[in-house]
């Protein structure tokens, strides 16, 4: 298929979503002013409402039939198989270099001071820069907070071949190109910073990208994690034993409900029932597709009563989740060998799901997106997020291009001209996106509609000399 017909495909569905969020949460408000001056409008506006989601679900329907009956969904496949067979060919050749002794390395500890998906998100960006620098990646696990033996217990060893941080010439980054072996800080402490720093995809396979996929950063990083989590023998048995005797089947919906310390600093309190609200919509949308014979959730959360108030909630629906204690919130257990296995697996469920209902703002549930795009031609909608957009931590500006002017209607509005480049910070999910126009320097609200995304490459190496 052309370039342009696949993001015109992608851009519609995105955009009945925003035309819904705008008219759904515009007639709510309208309800909440009516109650207390007019309520004999209620009675309309809710009708007005309830037809509303039956065009909207049916809009959907039709876009998503489009993308079965196009004729390219075995072109999607192939293409997908390919791009990862590509990518992965060649870190398994950056990993497992000809001569470890003279290779050149770039070394990473693993034991960044924050939780197993900030840290996989550390291993993450260390490997963007090693195969950014053509540098084999060193990662140092001994003492790992989550299993004191190393990472090479639980996932094969990033390298086969060359684990030894030994070499001729040491510095700390940035180093010269001909320095054997450079030691990578975490990103929030990177000077000079690496142009391959998220959110840039390689450029040689950036027309590839956005053709097949709708979020070209998350396939780069899901690529990433599929290279790095490959299970040992031991953790793909413990998982296909829990998975059994949980009973994990299809149709399913990914929910991670994140509290505990996050709540009240970084992120805001999300009852369930808002949770709950989408994943009903999904399997409303999807009996229009199916016969669902049971909805049904996998739950994870760090907090184990959430599971238990879900049950109590929700009788009708089947929920499934791993009850085991090792992942309370408690400072002692949070860390430990024990939790290991209880994060592995809920993320792996997670990313499992046929859809995931979670917040961005969590490091769990961006790990669990990043990992379904290996299951997907393109996973990029099969997700609906309660608080922030997709983001890498430490990531350069996320700018988009508006392609719509826009004029302020309301306070706060910004003005757009058509060219705008916007850096945005989030979407409010009610048709408005808050951002930064880089022309004007003017903070506001804009029509989400009105832009479009701006794939961001690199000049990484292309790895030609392996094909010789
Ligand atoms: P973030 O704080 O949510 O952005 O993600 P991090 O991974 O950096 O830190 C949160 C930590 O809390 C995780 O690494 C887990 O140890 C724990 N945690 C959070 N959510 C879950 C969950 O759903 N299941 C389990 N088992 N642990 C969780």
């Amino acid at each position: 298929p052309n370039t342009q017909y696949e993001i015109l495909r992608r851009r519609i569905f995105a955009n009945t979503k925003e035309m819904w969020y705008f008219i759904n949460s515009s007639l709510k408000d309208l309800k909440n002013k009516a109650n207390g001056i007019a309520p004999e409008l209620i009675d309309s506006i809710n009708y007005i409402l309830n037809m509303g989601v039956e065009h909207h679900r049916s809009l959907l329907f039709d876009i998503e039939q489009l993308e079965a009956v196009d004729g390219y969904s075995v072109w999607r496949e192939k293409e997908s198989a390919d791009l990862s067979n590509l990518i992965q060919e060649r870190f398994k050749y950056l990993q497992n270099p000809e001569n470890c002794k003279t290779a050149r390395k770039l070394v990473c500890s693993l034991n960044k001071g924050c939780g197993y998906g900030c840290q996989l998100h550390h291993a993450v960006y260390c490997f963007m820069v090693a195969y950014g620098t053509q540098r084999t990646l060193i990662l140092k696990s001994k003492g790992w907070r989550y299993h004191k033996a190393g990472w090479e217990e639980v996932f094969k060893p990033v390298s086969d071949t060359c684990t030894s941080i030994e070499g001729e010439s040491f510095s700390n980054w940035p180093g010269h190109e001909d320095t054997q072996v450079i030691n990578l800080p975490i990103i929030d402490s990177l000077s000079p910073r690496s142009p391959f720093l998220p959110l840039a995809i390689p450029e040689d396979l950036a027309p590839r990208l956005t053709r097949l996929h709708g979020d070209p950063i998350v396939w780069w990083v899901g690529q990433i994690l599929k290279y790095l989590l490959r299970p040992q023998e031991k953790t793909t048995a413990m998982v296909q034993e829990a998975m059994t005797k949980m009973g994990f089947k299809r149709p399913i919906v990914g929910v991670h409900v994140r509290r505990t310390d996050k709540v009240g600093t970084e992120a805001a309190f999300h009852g369930l029932e808002e949770y709950m609200s989408h994943v009903d919509e999904y399997y409303n949308n999807l009996e229009m597709k199916q016969v669902v014979d049971k909805r049904r959730i996998y739950l994870a959360s760090d907090d184990p009563k959430v599971l238990l108030e879900a049950k109590k909630k929700y009788p009708h629906y089947e929920i499934i989740g791993d009850p085991s204690i090792s992942k309370t919130a408690s400072v002692s257990t949070r860390y430990s060998d024990s939790s290991l296995f209880g994060i592995i697996l809920d993320i792996h469920m997670l990313s499992m799901s046929d859809y995931l209902v979670c917040t961005f703002s969590s490091q769990v549930c961006r790990v669990a997106y990043e990992i379904m795009q290996i299951y997907y031609p393109d996973a990029s909608a099969k997700f609906r997020s309660l608080d922030d957009i997709y983001y890498y931590g430490g990531q350069n500006a996320h700018n988009v291009v508006a392609v719509w002017p826009h004029e302020p209607k309301k306070n706060g509005e910004m003005h757009i001209a058509v060219g705008d480049l916007i850096g945005v910070a989030g979407n409010h999910w009610n048709g408005f996106s808050k951002g930064r126009n880089v022309r004007t320097n003017q903070i506001g609200f804009y029509p989400a509609f009105k832009v479009k995304d701006k794939v961001q490459t690199a000049k990484f190496p292309t790895y030609a000399e392996m094909y010789k």
